[in-house]
């Protein structure tokens, strides 16, 4: 149940997009927020490079602000090396295809849907970040 070509480069266009928008507004929240000096490590930072390090060093900073940015960030970040190295579209748990359409609604999916509802009844005390 691999991707083909074709679909994978779209997911991968998708999250390439929302790379960029999360980047933009982290940038704003750091700009709005006094942290002016970290606005400089964004526009450092090579949005279309796909390495990781953009998402670790904001991670870095443990600024409550951008925390759930970052955390998508990363989450994108690892999506983008998972298709560098072919495992993409796999499910982490059960090694299963996660599905196109399932990805394309949510293209940072690590599991397929019944995993992931797994994974969300054993870790539901996680779904509550406070803010
Ligand atoms: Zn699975």
């Amino acid at each position: 149940m691999a991707l083909t070509n074709i679909q994978c480069s779209k997911l991968e266009r998708k999250l390439d997009h929302q790379y960029k928008s999360l980047l933009e507004e982290v940038r704003d929240a750091l700009e709005k927020s006094e942290n002016q000096q970290y606005v400089e490590l964004i526009d450092m930072a090579p949005a279309d490079s796909g390495d990781q390090a953009t998402g670790d060093a904001l991670a870095d900073l443990n600024l409550a602000i951008i925390d759930r940015h970052v955390r998508e960030l990363r989450d994108i970040e690892a999506s983008r090396a998972r298709i560098a190295d072919g495992s993409f579209g796999t499910c982490t748990d059960c090694g299963g295809g996660i599905g196109f359409e399932r990805l394309l609604a949510y293209p940072t999916a690590k599991r397929c849907f019944s995993c992931q509802r797994q994974h969300e009844k054993t870790y539901a005390h996680e779904g509550n970040p406070k803010l």
